[in-house]
């Protein structure tokens, strides 16, 4: 079964009140904040968006995002595989004013009439990123180290060493003077 892409913009205090469920997919490259950040899609990420009225008549906003994200590891630089799933109930707010009066259990989804269902996956993801992603297993230290080892023995280097050898001969040409 084809998966369908996830629509770009909707209403979605309409779909609250007739209590629809949207999902889809996004591919990568759709989401041009995860690239600045230097985050990538592996592969099409899932979301989902479960919509209803709350007893206040708030539209409320279930979203659940599974993707898997390519990160650079913090302890190797290489590429790490990382795998995120968020979910977060949100409440529709038009304003911030009416924001701050939610209660504790909402997020408040600031939208106007349509929302861009995107940006609000990429926020999702960006909120939930890990700071410090590794790899879970050993890295892959000597392929790093191998690619490393030119930079390693830098030429300055092996300059230092050998000036700091020379100069205890220096001191004893002075003291033979
Ligand atoms: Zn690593």
């Amino acid at each position: 079964m084809k998966t369908a892409t996830l629509p770009k913009q909707l209403d979605l205090r309409g779909l609250a009140a007739r209590g629809a469920t949207v999902s889809g997919t996004v591919a990568p490259g759709e989401l041009p904040r995860l690239d600045e950040a230097g985050v990538a899609l592996a592969e099409p990420l899932m979301a989902s968006f479960s919509l209803r009225r709350d007893e206040n008549s708030r539209s409320v906003v279930a979203a659940e995002v599974k993707a898997t994200l390519t990160m650079q590891c913090q302890r190797c630089l290489g590429e790490v595989s990382v795998p995120l799933s968020t979910s977060s109930t949100m409440a529709c707010v038009w304003t911030d004013d009416e924001a701050a009066s939610l209660p504790a259990f909402y997020e408040p989804l600031l939208v106007a009439d349509e929302a861009v269902l995107r940006d609000i996956v990429e926020e999702e993801i960006l909120l939930a990123l890990p700071s410090f992603p590794t790899h879970e297993t050993e890295c892959k230290t000597r392929e790093q180290f191998a690619a490393l080892e030119p930079l390693n023995a830098s030429s300055d280097e092996v300059t230092e060493v050998s000036a700091q050898a020379d100069s205890p001969f220096g001191v004893l040409e002075q003291l033979k003077n």
